[in-house]
């Protein structure tokens, strides 16, 4: 038996026949055509699966749900809002319905359907409840409770990187000032460099080598290796980015006490960095210090979280 997952992303589609043990056996791509509109994108992906099937020889019946990651929410009458694709409560899941008749068809949120993979089959394998954060461009979140994944009674929970943790220098693209992705995404981590190497009687800093000069060239790797050569202003750059990662941390354990925390996204490549020291900063942030509290992980899928977790939301 079989199960199809879909990863919906802003520039690319990501399609997979997944097998019960969360082994993608086959997979196939397409761009995502934005300008084409809601009914291109559905029949380019229509197009996709029918191919596959065919392709493979993979007998219908074999297949029992089609489920897609989308990066906005669904709400609980499926029309579905993602900003990247301009698409307002359009009515996803009866188109789907209506294209795909003789298959079971689910969606949710792609930071929480990769949650849910990594909860089944990744770092947090074996555990009841976890949350998995993304740390990329944004920051995304993926809560798992009892095995399902959770996005609260409108479809719009979970939204670890908007949780609003201090004060910042500059806004979140969701228009509140001190979410958690301006402190703890690539992008914070980039702002913060380059505020810091703007500023008058900046120290020299390895960063500026590395970049030629051109702070609008920097990126987290950067940073990163900077702080590998001991660099000072990558070390208090990557400071304040672990400081309000122990804290946004803190916040998920005091809400939900999970049993894994796990870390995905770009940045969890430097993981030696991040990792060290973090639970116990944490844990000064936590209210029962005493207590045991969630192990913290870097995710395990990848890229492929996305299509593994969408394959098994039914
Ligand atoms: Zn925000």
């Amino acid at each position: 038996m079989y199960n199809i997952g879909v990863d919906i992303g802003g520039t690319g589609i990501k399609i997979g026949v997944v097998d019960c043990e969360g082994k993608i056996v086959y997979r196939d791509q397409c761009s995502t055509d934005v300008k084409g509109g809601f009914d291109k994108i559905i029949s380019d992906i229509d197009g996709v699966i029918r191919r596959i099937i065919k392709e493979n020889s993979i007998d219908a019946s074999q297949i029992g749900s089609i489920g897609f990651g989308l990066p906005g929410y669904i709400d609980k009458n499926g029309k579905a809002n993602c900003v990247n694709l301009n698409w307002k409560k359009v009515d996803f899941i009866n188109s789907l319905k209506n294209t795909f008749p003789e298959f079971d068809i689910l969606a949710e949120n792609d930071a929480t359907v990769a949650g849910l993979a990594e909860s089944r089959f990744g770092s947090a394998k074996n555990s009841s409840s976890s949350v998995l954060i993304t740390l990329g461009t944004g920051v995304g979140g993926g809560i798992v409770i009892n095995g399902r994944p959770f996005s609260g009674a409108h479809g719009v929970g979970s939204e670890i990187g908007h949780m609003i943790i201090g004060e910042n220098f500059y806004d979140c693209n969701c228009g509140n000032n001190g979410c958690f992705e301006t402190f703890c995404s690539a992008t914070a981590i980039i702002k913060y460099a380059q505020k810091l190497l703007s500023e008058e009687n900046a120290p020299t800093s390895a960063i500026l080598d590395m970049c030629k000069g051109d702070i609008s060239k920097i990126d987290a790797k950067i940073v990163f290796d900077a702080y590998r050569q001991d660099d000072q202003i990558a070390k208090e750059v990557i400071a304040r980015f672990k400081k309000y990662l122990a804290i946004g941390i803190a916040n998920i354990v005091n809400t939900l006490d999970p049993e894994v925390v796990a870390i995905g996204g770009g940045l969890s490549k430097s993981s030696d960095i991040i990792l060290d020291g973090l639970k116990e900063m944490v844990r000064e942030h936590i209210t029962y210090k005493d207590e045991e509290f969630a192990d913290i992980l870097i995710a395990t899928l990848g890229n492929d979280a996305g299509i593994i977790g969408a394959s098994i939301l039914k």
